[in-house]
């Protein structure tokens, strides 16, 4: 059962006569609802000619015939917006033929085009023109543009004389689409409407069986051929819980197949920063894919990879620098740890094998990164493969005491500034982070930000700001395309470039992946970065702290993540970590624990309503008796 919007290419094409025609010919297996109206009601129009169909009342209604928000003013009122309209969507047992008003390009209210309330129903458009001169030009300009907007039309429906050329070329040009031409009522009454769907009862009934879009696998199709096939992250195959099927997402929101909705309160494993599908975000790949898919990064360049490294060095507080593409947190740190070394290589000091990191740290899955992480749960397996580095607490001090000792052995020391993300959402101030750094200042070993969490994160771009430090190597991953394409580099500051600034070809840095600085990432991490440089997110990071201060006293809160202990044994593996994530999936959030810590970090987007129903599942979890 599917919903259909039905738009026209401008306000007089005939939207209401198509709905007429439909309804005479499927009413009873549908439901009409016109949301917004001006002027004289069509509503009224359907209940008169076609009384046995069942009909909603509109949601916002104007007596004056001009563009919504208008006709609210001239009424005294205003109009709400699109996403509260849409929310008031009936509940109907058959499928509603929605009808927009004016055209898909009107204003919905003074600030929001129509556009915006045609995302938010999420249904297919069906589109209504006229068949007179200039059909085919004018339906392809509306459903291209709708396409620019991100909207994809289903169906064009081509009211009037019958014109088979027009339906041939929008059907070579939009193969898609589902077209057919329909004749015009000879007379506006009951039996005029009923006469003419009659006679083009075939044709409307294509369109009706175009609702029904192919789906790939039905969802326990999906479920059984995942569990036969695929292969999780840090999953058991023998996991008893099946994944969740997810078929889209907007905003904080990530929805089921069976209908359910969860808010992402992890953003997805912490990638997504503005919220899902972020117009800004969609829009740039969209046009990114006009141009260039991939290209090789090796003797070749382009547009968005230079745009994006001289962004990404502009917000260090370095005066020049190097930015090294790859496409993960884990090739980011594996480039800052090869680059580190081979700088001292190039320095003449090959000795300095040493890397250093910090109790409970966590950089990645690949060797490198295992091998400074070395988290036992993770890793312990791997153990007996992994090279020396060295592990000190979060402390200045004995990192003293270390370097003290092993300074001239050190390559370099690799933090995660200010929380420690996977190691259980440990945080620790920014002046203690300025004394560790001060201390790898005196010892004159290279410092490592690896920021692939933290960027973005804690109301500034950097985490490492905040101490008023500057590393030598700073790692990007998660956010850098706002989450929507992977994507990572490696900032290099002009003392470690520097190392590398030779035609010795021998000296050369020998590492590169398949999809390094990845154009169409790259065009989407630009505008991320544009709208980062912006600085208005700071206000929804912001807005995030400050709720988590008032709605969730007791938890540990630093920039936008809350996170809360559950007392229970096991670390990483604790039995309460699987039953949190059912029981706030119940409650319509997804939640990840890092075994019995419990944490939010949603997209920044996130309404103050989401914030407080995140707020209240994890009060709810971390009650004893609720586990
Ligand atoms: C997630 C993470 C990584 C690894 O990034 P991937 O893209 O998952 O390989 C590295 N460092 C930190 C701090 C992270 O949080």
């Amino acid at each position: 059962m599917r919903d259909v919007v039905v738009i026209g290419t401008d306000t007089d094409a005939g939207k209401t006569t198509f709905s007429l025609l439909f309804l005479a010919a499927f009413g009873t297996e549908f439901a009409y609802w016109k949301p917004v109206e001006t002027g004289p009601s069509d509503t009224e129009t359907v209940r008169r000619l076609l009384p046995d169909t069942t009909i909603f009342p509109p949601h916002a209604r104007f007596e004056t015939p001009v563009a919504p928000p208008l006709a609210a003013a001239i009424a005294g009122q205003r109009m709400p917006p699109p996403r509260d309209v849409a929310r008031q969507k009936p509940a109907s047992p058959q499928p509603l033929l929605i009808e927009s008003f004016g055209s898909p390009l009107s204003p919905f209210t003074d600030e929001e085009l129509q556009t915006e309330f045609l995302r938010e129903l999420r249904a297919p458009l069906w589109l209504i023109g006229s068949s007179a001169v200039g059909a085919v030009g004018r339906t392809l300009q509306a459903v291209r543009s709708l396409k620019a907007e991100g909207l994809s039309v289903s169906a064009v429906i081509l009211l009037g004389d019958s014109d088979e050329y027009a339906v041939g070329q929008i059907q070579r040009h939009e193969p898609q689409l589902t077209v057919v031409s329909l004749p015009r009522p000879r007379e506006w009454t009951a039996e005029g409407i009923r006469e003419a769907a009659g006679g083009c009862r075939e044709q409307l009934a294509t369109l009706r069986a175009s609702r029904i879009e192919p789906t790939p696998l039905a969802e326990n199709e999906l479920i059984a051929h995942d569990r036969q096939f695929v292969w999780h992250p840090y999953t058991s195959l023998c996991d008893p819980l099946d994944p969740l099927p997810v078929v889209s997402a907007e905003r904080e929101f990530l929805n089921l197949a069976d209908g359910r909705r969860l808010i992402d309160a992890s953003s997805s494993w912490w990638t997504i920063l503005h919220g899902h599908r972020h117009p800004p975000l969609m829009h740039a790949l969209r046009q990114a894919t006009r141009s260039l898919d991939h290209v090789l990064f090796a003797g070749a360049t382009h547009p968005h990879a230079v745009e994006l490294a001289g962004m990404l060095l502009r917000s260090t507080p370095w005066d020049g620098g190097r930015v090294f593409y790859s496409d993960n947190g884990s090739t980011a740190v594996e480039v800052a740890l090869k680059m580190a070394y081979q700088c001292w290589c190039h320095r003449g000091e090959t000795q300095r094998t040493l890397f250093v990191g910090f109790d409970d740290c966590y950089h990645g899955d690949t060797f490198g990164a295992m091998a400074v992480s070395r988290d036992p749960v993770f890793f312990g397996r791997f153990e007996p493969l992994l090279f020396r580095t060295a592990r000190v607490p979060v402390s200045a001090e004995r990192l003293d005491e270390f370097l003290a000792n092993h300074a001239a052995e050190v390559a370099a020391v690799i933090i995660e500034p200010l929380v420690q993300g996977a190691g259980g959402m440990k945080f620790y101030t920014p002046a203690e982070l300025w004394a560790i750094w001060e201390v790898t200042r005196r010892h004159g070993v290279l410092f490592i930000v690896d920021e692939v969490m933290t960027a973005n994160r804690m109301g500034t771009i950097w985490a490492f700001e905040q101490a008023g430090v500057s590393p030598d190597l700073i790692c990007a991953a998660k956010t850098l395309t706002g989450g929507v394409l992977p994507l990572a580099a490696t900032l290099a500051s002009p003392n470690v470039a520097h190392a590398f600034d030779t035609a010795d070809r021998t000296r050369t840095f020998f590492h590169g992946h398949s999809f390094t600085a990845n154009p169409l990432a790259c065009a989407v991490a630009v505008a991320n970065w544009k709208l980062i440089e912006g600085g208005t997110w700071k206000c929804d990071a912001e807005r995030i702290n400050r709720f988590w201060h008032a709605k969730l006293p007791g938890a540990r809160i630093c920039g936008t993540i809350a996170a809360v202990d559950v007392p229970a044994s096991g670390g990483y593996l604790a039995e309460v970590g699987p039953k949190i994530r059912q029981l706030a999936i119940e409650h319509g959030v997804l939640l990840r624990p890092l075994g019995n810590v419990v944490y939010a970090m949603p997209p920044l987007c996130t309404s103050d309503e989401s914030l407080a129903r995140i707020a209240d599942v994890m009060r709810h979890v971390v009650t004893p008796r609720s586990l």
